[in-house]
């Protein structure tokens, strides 16, 4: 899960990461009243959408006065905002930050990310701020100095003291450094997250070190823990079709192609998209049903795998073991007569009364057509969409 800049921020701000003075504001009115209770000459209005490159897209913009500050949100309110992570059709903006503006004297970049591989968390910081850490990392790795959290002991403060020198930080600026990277940590570790961005991290023409912007993701898997932070998601951010089977407790993720899968079990659902590509279709989607998916469960995938206007068949491939074949078999043809199916179809069965399953589907009068096997499932649904 992910949350916005401004609940980061007032996240990490509780763990002693300095971020400036900011008002999430809902309506140009609210922006402009934020700029006169900053009280500053320079204020930042700040789109709040779950994706970076604002700045570039005009999201990011500077302001001078209350009246330049609700026509900047005028400008941004309800408007999609195209940047280079939002795809083409962009993000709606529903919320401002209005920020205290900052005197920039450097920007840098610094963040900590779960790494697999390394199987801990790993510091990462560059000395170029403000610029696509996917590229440094690309151009010039060695700009990007990194460094592995203890699981248990924590960052180390020789590992401190080697990123800020990495970041060409000394003296007092060093000290903020320090206890900046302190909190970001903590607050990592605390939370549970994924993932703990700032950037750019900035040093103040008076010397102050501060996170300028912030990104967190969080361990999905863990947000029972974190009920403060379980109620920032935001489910306008997320794909509406992610959110409505996760209601139904189906793993579901939406993806490019135009073949809807139905599988249970998250191996299978793995398998039966790498066969689909095999054959030369492309999935629209993962969709794991569950072992003991139900008719109810069958009914709801259905009706969100052809919610998605991509979707131009489906395939069904489930395993009878928890739940039998007729059974599932009922379960698909209640649903392809609820959801008036207007797309080919292509059932693949194997398990527990399967051939009693494959009767009733080849008895039901719908237009869909049955298979054995995954290799001939899948050849028959890239057929069918041709
Ligand atoms: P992003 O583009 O979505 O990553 O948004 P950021 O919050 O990182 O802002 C983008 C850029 O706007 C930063 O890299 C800064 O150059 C600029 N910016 C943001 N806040 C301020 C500020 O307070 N003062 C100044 N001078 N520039 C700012
Ligand atoms: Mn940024």
């Amino acid at each position: 899960m992910n949350i916005h800049e401004y609940q980061a921020k007032q996240l990490l701000a509780k763990f002693g990461v300095p971020v400036s003075r900011g008002i999430a504001c809902r309506t140009a009115d609210e922006v402009g009243k934020a700029f006169a209770t900053l009280g500053e000459p320079l204020a930042v209005v700040k789109a709040q959408i779950h994706a970076g490159g604002r700045g570039k897209a005009g999201g990011v913009k500077l302001v001078r006065s209350a009246d330049e500050a609700r026509k900047v949100a005028e400008g941004l309110l309800g408007k999609a905002l195209v940047t280079h992570q939002t795809g083409p059709e962009g993000r709606v903006v529903k919320t401002l930050y209005v920020e205290a503006g900052s005197d920039i004297a450097r920007e840098m970049y610094l963040a900590v990310v779960m790494d697999r591989s390394a199987q801990a968390p790993v510091v990462i910081a560059a000395a170029e701020g403000g610029v696509d850490i996917e590229e440094l990392a690309a151009h010039k790795p060695q700009a990007i100095a990194r460094h592995r959290v203890h699981p248990v002991k924590g960052l180390l403060p020789f590992q401190t003291r080697a990123l800020a020198k990495h970041l060409g930080l000394a003296g007092d600026q060093a000290k903020g450094f320090a206890k900046l990277l302190g909190g970001l940590v903590q607050a990592f570790m605390a939370l549970d997250c994924s993932l703990a961005e700032v950037n750019p991290l900035i040093v103040t023409k008076q010397g102050e070190v501060k996170a300028l912007d912030a990104k967190m993701g969080f361990d999905d898997n863990a947000l029972f823990r974190h009920k403060e932070v379980a109620e920032l998601r935001d489910l306008g951010e997320e794909d509406p079709k992610e959110v409505e089977a996760k209601k139904f407790d189906l793993n579901y993720i939406a993806l490019t192609g135009n073949i809807g899968c139905m599988v249970n079990g998250a191996g299978l659902a793995m398998a039966t998209m790498d066969v689909i590509q095999l054959k030369g279709g492309m999935p629209a989607n993962f969709l794991d049903v569950g072992g003991g998916a139900n008719k109810q469960q069958v009914t709801n995938a259905f009706k969100i795998l052809l919610s998605d206007p991509n979707v131009k068949g489906i395939l069904v491939n489930i395993f009878g073991g928890i739940m039998k074949c007729d059974t599932i078999a009922e379960g698909v043809i209640a649903a392809a007569r609820e959801t008036r199916l207007s797309v080919p179809l292509v059932v693949r069965l194997e398990g527990t009364n399967v051939e009693l399953g494959r009767k009733l589907l080849q008895d039901s009068g719908l237009n869909l057509q049955t298979a054995r096997s995954l290799d001939e499932a899948a050849e028959k649904i890239v057929a069918a969409i041709r």
